[in-house]
């Protein structure tokens, strides 16, 4: 429903934003015009030529409520903009503040569909990484023994290569433990790349082949 509102709102904030722009355009084109009858009349007076004088009075007459219209036009558009940008601001929903210290948490955020939990020094890491275009998603996070004790046994068995139970970084959130496993890693790799100082390294990048497997020295 809100969201609903919030695309409506959308819709007429860019329809509003293009009327502005056009409106700007007719603005600026007959404020030159004005100004260039105002020039030529000050040129005129200063060397008394009547008859000039009095054909730019004649335009600046002509031309001022054109001026005058657009620029109240403009300023209209311009106001119903910031209006339903404001509206917009309102109605979404404030994304969820960023985990300060040391602990774990669980954003509400979009990389993390499945609600996983994260260290906090990660999660720090990977909102700064998303907001420098990291595609993808969090799989998992901090784990319990008992979970690490099933995807090892799942390893043995052939699936994804996993660390003994006790022996992960999944099963800890205080630096410089904790880990995450990342949907599309590639593409943290390149974000983080572009992050100075980044606490968070690829697997991949120290030789191990777990590649969709980050933690503070890659294990
Ligand atoms: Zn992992």
């Amino acid at each position: 429903m809100v969201w609903a509102r919030v695309r409506l709102l959308e819709v007429s904030l860019r329809a509003w934003k293009r009327k502005a722009e056009y409106r700007w355009r007719h603005y600026r084109e007959w404020k030159q015009r004005g100004d260039r009858a105002h020039y030529w009349l000050d040129q005129n007076e200063k060397h008394h030529n009547a008859a000039g004088v009095a054909s730019d009075r004649l335009q600046i007459e002509r031309l001022s409520p054109l001026v005058h219209k657009w620029e109240h036009k403009w300023a209209e558009a311009n106001a119903k903009v910031h209006l339903r940008a404001a509206e917009i601001a309102k109605l979404k929903p404030k994304p969820p503040p960023v985990p300060q210290g040391e602990g774990w948490s669980v954003p509400a955020t979009g990389w993390n569909p499945y609600r996983r939990k994260l260290a906090n020094w990660i999660v720090r890491e990977l909102h700064d990484a998303v907001a420098r275009g990291a595609q993808g998603h969090v799989n998992s996070g901090v784990r319990t023994y008992s979970e690490q004790k099933r995807l090892y046994e799942n390893y043995l068995n052939g699936g994804n290569i996993a660390a003994r139970p006790g022996y992960s970084n999944h099963e800890g959130y205080v630096k410089p433990r904790g880990a995450v496993d990342w949907s599309n890693p590639e593409s943290l790799e390149a974000a983080l790349r572009r992050k100075p100082h980044r606490e968070l390294t690829w697997a991949e990048d120290v030789g191990l082949h777990d590649t969709v497997h980050f933690s503070r020295y890659g294990r």
